[in-house]
């Protein structure tokens, strides 16, 4: 994913921020940008949760090494419907919470995917929230 962190990424005092905020609606409709060729990676909690909603493991994500992945169908993640809404929107995954902001490899920036990235606030909360979830996922620290 492309990304650049410019002026978007803000310290701030927000360190039980669980999300971050972005009003997805472009031109009355959903945008979903985010959600088409996803290669979200899930946490076992992901996965816990989700299954728990009754969807099964191996149609709603892929193994991709020794991470698992959501599944895209037709180019879009599985559970984003015609009206591009996630439909597991309160249980989604945790990457699905924190997007546009993404880790480049070196640090938190926002993905420039999002259409509204340049009004995106990442507070120093969520960017460890990030971090956290990469080392969880990828079993590597990035502090
Ligand atoms: S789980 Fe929901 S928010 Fe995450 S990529 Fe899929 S449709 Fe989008």
């Amino acid at each position: 994913m492309e990304g650049e962190e410019g002026d978007s990424v803000l310290n701030g005092n927000c360190e039980d921020l669980e999300e971050v905020h972005v009003n997805c609606v472009e031109n009355g409709r959903f945008c979903g940008k985010c959600c088409f060729d996803t290669e979200m990676p899930l946490t076992e909690e992901d996965l816990r949760r989700i299954e728990g909603l009754g969807y099964v493991k191996d149609e709603f994500s892929i193994r991709d090494g020794e991470t698992r992945r959501l599944r895209n169908v037709n180019g879009r993640c599985y559970f984003l419907d015609d009206e591009n809404r996630c439909v597991i929107y309160e249980h989604r995954p945790e990457g699905c919470r924190l997007y546009p902001a993404v880790f480049d490899g070196e640090k938190v920036v926002v993905d420039k995917i999002c259409p509204k990235w340049r009004e995106v606030k990442v507070c120093e909360g969520a960017k460890k929230r990030l971090l956290r979830l990469i080392e969880r996922v990828y079993g590597f620290d990035v502090f």
